[in-house]
């Protein structure tokens, strides 16, 4: 857990403890919320299939997951992709039973994948669970003295070819954090502008996706993210987190490094790294896991 005295984030599972997710519980003196209650694994990667070790893990993690959303009053998903909304494989639908469900808007600015079949059927599950479901781009929330704002929808990464996500902020006193969802950087404008326009203590973002370089994501893409993550930690962000796309790739330690050595007084490091936790980097290491049999 990051504990202050506001606020209690708990990076609850993450690419770094070894399967795709960005969940993320916080919780103040007025509420609990749980950002993107699920797990997945990536189908094929170096045209392999989830190592059994991956699966056992997706299963634990799962749990963890299951748990926060329970405890939440308030559960966000910030788009539609399997590694954070779960439509009942391994975190039940009862999650959402009863909560606050606040969504990315599944009419506008939507890809076909996610608008025309993930979304409307995830939400056709949830809508008789959920006590209040709202469509959350844009827009503010507040409950009781804690503030949740929602950017508007950015590109999920540095072009719209994967959709859009909505990023989180959560405001409890004078202490915030960010959560970015898979902005994958992040490389453009508006994606670093909704970080810097709230100059959070703690940031947890989506970093850049190395593994895809000179393929989906070009070195212009890298270097314009690398900028935005110095302005970041410039503003005053003391915890960031950097992982997710960040962490499928083993050269995440040089960029770490690197960052670090500038500045010295954040902390920033993985999901698992600010839990306390060793990376665990499962699917970056999905042939060598299969060589080990
Ligand atoms: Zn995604
Ligand atoms: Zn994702």
């Amino acid at each position: 857990m990051i504990e202050t005295p506001e606020m209690a984030v708990d990076l609850v599972a993450f690419d770094s403890m070894g399967a795709r997710s960005m969940c993320t519980y916080i919780e103040t003196k007025d509420v609990r919320i749980t950002i993107d209650p699920a797990v997945a694994l990536a189908e094929k990667r170096f045209s392999l299939g989830p190592h059994p070790k991956e699966v056992e893990r997706k299963r634990q993690l799962a749990e963890r997951v299951t748990r926060r959303a329970i405890e939440s009053d308030v559960i966000i998903v910030t788009h539609y992709h399997y590694d954070h909304h779960d439509p009942g494989d391994t975190v039940p639908l009862d999650v959402y039973n009863g909560k606050t469900v606040l969504i990315k808007d599944p009419k506008n600015k939507i890809n076909h994948s996610q608008g025309d079949y993930r979304a409307p059927l995830f939400l056709a599950m949830i809508k008789g669970r959920a006590k209040r479901l709202e469509v959350a781009d844009g827009r503010k929330f507040s409950f009781g003295g804690t503030d949740v704002e929602f950017s508007d929808a950015v590109f999920h990464g540095p072009n719209s070819a994967m959709g859009y996500v909505i990023q989180t902020m959560v405001r409890s006193g004078s202490e915030r954090v960010v959560h970015t969802s898979d902005v994958q950087g992040p490389s453009r404008e508006d994606q670093a502008e909704f970080v810097l326009r709230h100059r959070p203590q703690t940031a947890i973002i989506d970093g850049p996706m190395t593994y895809m370089l000179g393929y989906a994501y070009s070195q212009a893409d890298l270097e314009a993210s690398l900028m935005n993550l110095r302005e970041i930690l410039q503003g005053g962000t003391k915890n960031l987190v950097l992982d997710h796309h960040f962490a499928r790739d083993l050269t995440l330690a040089n960029y770490l490094t690197e960052l670090r050595s500038e500045f010295r007084d954040a902390r920033i490091g993985t999901a698992a790294e600010l839990m306390g936790m060793e990376d665990d980097l499962l699917e970056a290491r999905r042939r060598e896991l299969y060589k080990e049999i």
